[in-house]
C-alpha cells in the first residue's frame, strides 16, 4: 500500500506560490474556507478551520476538536485554538494586521461567515472576490500527488472484478454498491470519492444513477463509475458491462463509446486544449450520428477532489501541462432505453498522457 509521507507534500513551496497570487493581484491577504484548499496548503485533513496567508505568515485556526491533530499535521502554518468560533478569530487577526483588501474564496464563503466578517473587521476592509486562485495551482500535481493518484486509482480498479462478480438478474443495484464499498474498506481505502454509481438496463440511459434498489434486469448494459480516496487523493473510473448477449445495436454503440473515448484520449498532447480533446470525442460520436445523445463534458481534473479544474468541455480554453490528472469519460445515453461510458484516469507527461486506470475495455458480458 502506499502510504507517503506527509513530508513529501511541499506545503512550503504551495503557500510560497499562492502568496505570490496574492500579492499579484494586490491583496493583502487571503482567507482560505474551502478545506480541500486548506489540507493542500497546510496538510489539515480535519473538517473544520481556516487558514489566513498574509505577506510572510501562514496561520491555521481550528476548534478545540482538532487540537491534537492539527499540532500533528499542519505544516507550515502557525496553529491557534481560540475560545470563539474561529471565522471571528481570524476576522480579529486580518484586523491586528491592518489587512485591507483581504481576498475571500467566492465559492464557498456563504453570507452567514460574509457577515461575521463584517462584524469584525473595520469598514475601511474590502472584501476582494477570488475564484480558482489555490485550484489554478492544485491543477498541476507534484511527483508526490501523481503517486498518490496513481495508488487511488490502482486501488480502485483492483475491485472491480469483485464488483463485477456481485452482478446477476435480481440482485439490486444497491447490493453491487454494497459490495465494491465492503471491498473498498478491506483493501485500505478512506472511502468512496462519491456516491457510487450502478445503473443497470433503462437506468443506464441516466449518466449520474445512483444505485438504486431496482434489481438488475436479465438482459442489459450496467453503467459502474466508482472511485475510491486514498492518502485525501480520489480515484474515478467508469466500466460499462452487459448482461446476458448483447445484440448488434448494443455492440455498436459500445464500440462507438470506446472509439470515441480513445480519440479523446488521444488527444490529450501537450499544448493542446482541453476544448479539443473535448472536441475528439464529440466528432467520433457526431461521425456514428450519436453526438446528440453524448449530454455531458468529456472529463474534468481530479485529486484531493473529484471534480476540480480543468473541465474537459466544449471550447474550454485551458491548456494541457505536464502533471495534470484528468478523466476521459465520453458516454452515450438513450433515453428509455440504456447507455454505455468508459472512464480512465490519465496523466499528462511531457511525451504523451500516461493512461493509470489499467482495467480493459473489451464488452465484459456477465
Ligand atoms: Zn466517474
Ligand atoms: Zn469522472
Amino acid at each position: 500500500m502506499t502510504q507517503l509521507p506527509k513530508d513529501a507534500m511541499d506545503y512550503r513551496g504551495r503557500q510560497r506560490r499562492v502568496a505570490q497570487a496574492i500579492a499579484a493581484r494586490h491583496l493583502d491577504a487571503l482567507l482560505l474556507t474551502h478545506l480541500p484548499n486548506v489540507r493542500y496548503l497546510c496538510g489539515f485533513t480535519g473538517s473544520a478551520g481556516v487558514l489566513v496567508i498574509a505577506g510572510g505568515r501562514s496561520v491555521f485556526f481550528t476548534d478545540g476538536r482538532y487540537r491534537q491533530q492539527a499540532a500533528a499535521e499542519v505544516r507550515g502554518a502557525r496553529v491557534v485554538v481560540p475560545r470563539g468560533p474561529v471565522l471571528d478569530a481570524a476576522a480579529r487577526a486580518l484586523a491586528e494586521w491592518k489587512v485591507r483588501r483581504l481576498g475571500v474564496e467566492s465559492e464557498y464563503l456563504t453570507l452567514e461567515e460574509e457577515s461575521r466578517l463584517a462584524r469584525v473587521l473595520s469598514r475601511k476592509v474590502r472584501l476582494r472576490k477570488t475564484l480558482n486562485l489555490v485550484e489554478e495551482h492544485r491543477m498541476i500535481k507534484e511527483p508526490s500527488e501523481i503517486a498518490c493518484v496513481r495508488a487511488a486509482a490502482l486501488l480502485g480498479a483492483s475491485l472491480f472484478d469483485k464488483m463485477v462478480a456481485a452482478i446477476r438478474p435480481g440482485v439490486t443495484e444497491r447490493e453491487v454498491a454494497a459490495e465494491l464499498e465492503y471491498a473498498a474498506r478491506k483493501a485500505g481505502a478512506e472511502g468512496m470519492a462519491f456516491a457510487t454509481i450502478v445503473a443497470a438496463g433503462a437506468r443506464s440511459a441516466l449518466p449520474h444513477g445512483v444505485a438504486s434498489n431496482q434489481p438488475i434486469p436479465r438482459r442489459g448494459f450496467v453503467v459502474l463509475d466508482f472511485g475510491v480516496i486514498l492518502a485525501g487523493y480520489c480515484s474515478d473510473m467508469t466500466r460499462t458491462v452487459h448482461v446476458g448477449k448483447p445484440d448488434a445495436d448494443s455492440r455498436r454503440l459500445y464500440q462507438a463509446v470506446r472509439d470515441a473515448q480513445q480519440a479523446a484520449i488521444d488527444a490529450v498532447r501537450l499544448g493542446r486544449t482541453v476544448g479539443e480533446v473535448d472536441q475528439a470525442a464529440r466528432s467520433w460520436l457526431r461521425r456514428a450520428g450519436l453526438a446528440r445523445y453524448f449530454t455531458h463534458s468529456t472529463g474534468h481534473g481530479v485529486g484531493l477532489e473529484i471534480h476540480e479544474p480543468p473541465r474537459i468541455a466544449r471550447a474550454q480554453k485551458e491548456v494541457l501541462r505536464q502533471g495534470m490528472v484528468l478523466t476521459i469519460e465520453p458516454g452515450v445515453y438513450l433515453p428509455g432505453c440504456g447507455g454505455v461510458r468508459i472512464e480512465d484516469m490519465v496523466v499528462v507527461a511531457a511525451g504523451s498522457c500516461e493512461v493509470v486506470t489499467p482495467t480493459s475495455k473489451e464488452l465484459l458480458i456477465v
